[in-house]
């Protein structure tokens, strides 16, 4: 994103949609899922491309769009690469002012902004929050900067990387440890429900982590075939929101919570994004995502043997006894002296002796 932005914002244009973090790419928000605040007018990240291409299981190269191979094209987002490849992508682009002026409301209950460029919302508590939209404009209020110095030229060159931190330098120096530590302690969770489930929502997570502050995000998700859509015909308004944290609420059972929050989206006929933690089991991990168009192109593309399902991809159940891992693990333990496996709460351990050393996995 920060490439395709430093590109179109000098020439007066941007994406409809611009998911923030700059290491985001085109194939992975494609092949995943992007959101951002302009969502509640444009809709997700798979509703602003106009084409792509795909190398198939069979290695040829197709376009998709809504008039050449539109089964494949609605079946692709969210299929997270196990369909095909993706090289090239056509995107939307729209006119873009130079600023965004950003008008804040606190709220103490629910009420909905319309007309704006940009809407979302951050919740502190259970009562307190702010909404906060966006117009483009061509004229800034100099004196109104939120951090004063986060423009100059020498802040951004040596801290710039902070704000965030890039995601594949975080994935690089993530130890097994830390990984662990985040799986028991620390929730990442976008759920994408409809707008008029938002309240029930906000309850039900109260209830099951108390973690704020919480991010939420309005997006039209628009009718279409594919793995996520909603259940009516018609364009529904919902929201995505975000959590990120170590929850409040204990005890704090990472499985069971997040299973719980799943069930509830089931419920309300809510997704997960797929990147976050997830638990389900492959028949409820079907019940929520639509898989009607995405099997069939499985079957159609001969992918069984070239990608794995999008559930064994994804799903923290599977991870821990994934074949491939097992496979993996049997490989190190060919060639270590001693092996033994034990399989506690859903985590595989697997100790082995290499040299005069024991090493646990
Ligand atoms: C810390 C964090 C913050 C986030 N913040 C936001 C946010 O603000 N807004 C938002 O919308 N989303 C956000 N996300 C979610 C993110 O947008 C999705 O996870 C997205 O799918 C990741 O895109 P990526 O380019 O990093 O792809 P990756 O994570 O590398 O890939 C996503 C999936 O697509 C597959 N894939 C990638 N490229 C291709 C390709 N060319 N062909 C086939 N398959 C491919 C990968 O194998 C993988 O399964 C955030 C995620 C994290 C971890």
């Amino acid at each position: 994103m920060g490439q395709v932005t430093s590109l179109l914002n000098p020439l007066g244009w941007t994406l409809p949609v611009v998911p923030e973090l700059d290491d985001l790419t085109v194939g992975g928000l494609i092949m995943g899922c992007g959101v951002e605040t302009s969502s509640y007018k444009y809709g997700l990240f798979h509703n602003i491309y106009v084409s792509f291409e795909l190398v198939l299981a069979d290695g040829s190269v197709v376009t998709c769009s809504k008039e050449d191979n539109p089964d494949l094209f609605y079946a692709v987002p969210w299929s997270h690469g196990t369909l095909g490849f993706l090289v090239s992508a056509e995107l939307q682009i729209v006119k873009a002012s130079q600023y965004v002026r950003i008008h804040y409301k606190p709220i103490q209950g629910y009420s909905s902004q319309q007309l704006n460029d940009f809407v979302e919302c951050l919740v502190y508590s259970k009562s307190t929050g702010v909404i906060m939209a966006g117009q483009y404009t061509d004229g800034c209020e100099p004196d109104k900067d939120i951090i004063p110095f986060g423009n100059n030229v020498m802040f951004r060159y040596l801290f710039g990387w902070l704000v965030p931190p890039p995601v594949s330098l975080l994935k690089l120096t993530q130890t097994n440890t830390t990984k662990t530590l985040y799986e028991l302690h620390h929730v990442v969770q976008d759920i994408l429900v409809p707008v008029n489930k938002m309240i029930d929502t906000l309850n039900m997570l109260d209830k099951q982590l108390r973690l704020y502050p919480i991010w939420i995000c309005p997006f039209k998700l628009t009718s279409q075939p594919g793995l996520v859509h909603p259940l009516g015909d018609e364009d529904e308004m919902y929201v995505d929101i975000i959590l990120y944290g170590n929850p409040q609420v204990k005890p704090f059972i990472a499985k069971d919570c997040i299973r719980n929050i799943e069930r509830f989206a089931r419920q309300v006929h809510g997704f997960q994004m797929l990147y976050g933690d997830m638990y389900m089991s492959r028949e409820e991990f079907h019940e929520m995502f639509d898989h009607t168009c995405y099997n069939e192109m499985r079957k159609k593309l001969n992918c069984e043997n070239a990608f794995p399902e999008i559930y064994d991809k994804v799903c923290n159940a599977t991870q821990h006894i994934s074949p491939l891992q097992i496979k993996s693990i049997r490989i190190m333990c060919i060639k270590a002296q001693y092996t033994s496996f034990t399989h506690e709460k859903g985590i595989t351990k697997c100790r082995l002796k290499c040299s005069e050393e024991r090493i646990t996995c």
